[in-house]
């Protein structure tokens, strides 16, 4: 099966989740779903190979261009950071929502539909120049990442791609990233 194929078959709709009018994507039973689960992680950790960006997004340890460790975004971005960072064999930062981290730590406020919400890194968990692949399930307006690409630039990092499970394309994410090459296993 095709992994668009496979996780469209696992993703489920919830119609009018959180709020009447949104369709939700709801993706606990891909990672529920061992070989599912397995592909996702292997999918994000590395394009497939007729995307011309495979080389760029390979690990550094593989010979590619590659990325030296993985951010994940709180919290579903979690359980696939961890998974692609050690099936990539690099580590995994997490950039969490406010109040979460204990140490020094840098801030970015981005909008959501309604209001404002922080996300935060600690400010040595990224060196300058070190290359990032950034992890989240889900790409909708771009605003959760867009935060998170901010955090890694502004402690030196290079975001050398944006890997996600799904993308919801009339939402605009990818152009909101843009100039960063946003890499999606599943666009609709
Ligand atoms: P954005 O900031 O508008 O791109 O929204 C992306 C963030 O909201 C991600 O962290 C997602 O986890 C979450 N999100 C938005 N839409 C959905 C969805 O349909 N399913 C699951 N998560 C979503």
């Amino acid at each position: 099966t095709p992994l668009d194929e496979l996780i469209a078959s696992h993703a489920v709709e919830i119609p009018d989740f959180p709020e009447p009018g949104v369709v939700f994507r709801d993706l606990t039973p891909v990672f529920a779903d061992g070989p599912a689960f397995r592909r996702t992680v292997e999918g994000l950790a590395a394009p497939s190979l007729g995307d011309p960006r495979a080389a760029a997004l390979a690990p550094s340890g593989t010979g590619g261009t590659g990325y030296d460790v993985v951010v994940g975004v709180e919290a579903r971005g979690f359980l696939l950071a961890a998974a692609v960072a050690l099936d990539a064999g690099v580590g995994v930062v997490p950039v969490r929502k406010a109040g979460k981290l204990p140490r020094e730590r840098l801030s970015a406020d981005y909008t959501l539909e309604y209001g404002t919400a922080t996300l935060e890194v600690h400010t040595d968990s990224i060196t300058p120049g070190q290359r990032v692949l950034l992890v989240d399930d889900v790409l909708a307006t771009g605003g959760t990442l867009a935060a998170s690409v901010q955090l890694v630039e502004a402690l030196g990092g290079v975001v050398v791609a944006v890997s996600v499970v799904i993308e919801l394309v009339d939402l605009g994410g990818r152009q909101r990233l843009a100039p960063h090459a946003v890499h999606a296993l599943w666009t609709t």
